[in-house]
């Protein structure tokens, strides 16, 4: 994030430094005019103004969190990319999606055990028996799982069997949910609700942070607005928005933030250069026989394709 401090907004680091200011500057070329700035922003002012988020908030952390999953880092300058199908399916397909994505250079290991389903009547999952699937692929490839917990009861057997927990879409703010995993041993990977605001994630995230639990990441998969041409509008200035606001990893899905396999690969790069942390994407062994959201999976080759692509445009835009 930039420095920059121009015009009368202050940048939320400079918020913070003034907060913390009365320290004299020193006298230099420009210390009359640093310590001025100190003089004019009252602390009284800061605290009434401060967000309502605040554990999550840059302004109490200016640096950075790093969430480390599985020995993989989130949010320490190296995109991370997840990667595996919508559904866990058979022990066959998560033990071939693992190993194709791997082979393609993915960090972490997706596949849902308990898919929330719009409808009743359609795939919900293959609940404990995916999660001890999930488990073995992730020991023969080496990668760390994330997978969907979707009640506060299931929190204890998801966590015997991922390194990191998902709260879905849907239930961003279910808070008996949340609740319950502040008190999870595990990394939270929290996704945007399709109609929530950035402050309601943002309390949402609260909700894990100060009730325990410091190991939070954000993920973005569009949000509902009046277009109907993609499945979900993908709010990527919202990304470099929250970016700014807070100090914890954000990641994009451009999977369920596009709905089409032919969105991911642009959906992907331009997560990349908002600034993104990592992304979430589907890919599955065949995606035209999948349970759940095979129109935005990629197979193995797309995905191995845009792998090429993503990992030295996230060095450019860091550089
Ligand atoms: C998913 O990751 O497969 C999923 C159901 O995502 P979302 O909660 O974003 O719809
Ligand atoms: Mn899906």
């Amino acid at each position: 994030m930039s420095s920059r401090a121009c015009g009368t907004e202050a940048t939320p680091s400079r918020r913070l430094a003034e907060r913390q200011a009365p320290r004299p500057a020193p006298a230099g070329r420009d210390g009359g005019q640093a310590r001025r700035s100190a003089v004019a922003a009252p602390a009284v002012v800061l605290v009434k103004n401060a967000p309502p988020f605040r554990m999550a908030s840059r302004e109490l952390q200016p640096e950075s969190t790093i969430v480390t999953v599985g020995g993989v880092e989130i949010g320490a300058g190296r995109l991370v990319v997840m990667a595996g199908p919508c559904s866990v399916e058979s022990r066959q397909q998560i033990r071939e999606s693992a190993r194709r994505v791997n082979a393609a250079g993915a960090d972490m290991l997706r596949g849902g055990a308990y898919k929330p389903r719009t409808s009743p009547y359609d795939f919900q999952g293959l609940g404990r028996k995916a999660l001890e699937w999930l488990a073995e692929a992730s020991r023969e490839s080496g990668l760390p799982v994330v997978t969907e917990v979707l009640s506060p009861e299931d929190v204890d057997l998801v966590a015997d069997h991922a390194d990191m927990l998902q709260v879905g879409a849907r239930n961003m703010q279910n808070y008996a949910l949340l609740r319950r995993l502040a008190t999870a041993p595990k990394p939270v990977l929290l996704k945007r609700g399709p109609s929530a605001t950035i402050q309601e994630w943002l309390l949402a995230a609260e909700y894990l942070l100060s009730g325990g639990n410091p190991q939070v990441v954000l993920c973005e998969r569009g949000i509902r607005t009046f277009e109907t041409a993609t499945r979900n509008t993908l709010d990527l200035a919202g990304v470099a928005l929250v970016k700014q606001l807070t100090h914890l990893p954000v990641i994009v899905d451009p999977s369920h933030g596009t709905g089409k396999r032919g969105l991911v690969a642009p959906a992907s790069r331009a997560a990349v250069a908002v600034g993104a942390d990592g992304l979430l994407i589907e890919v599955h062994p065949c995606p035209e026989r999948a349970l759940s959201d095979g129109e935005q999976s990629l197979d193995p080759g797309e995905f191995a394709e845009l792998m090429q692509t993503l990992r030295p445009r996230a060095f450019a835009a860091r550089a």
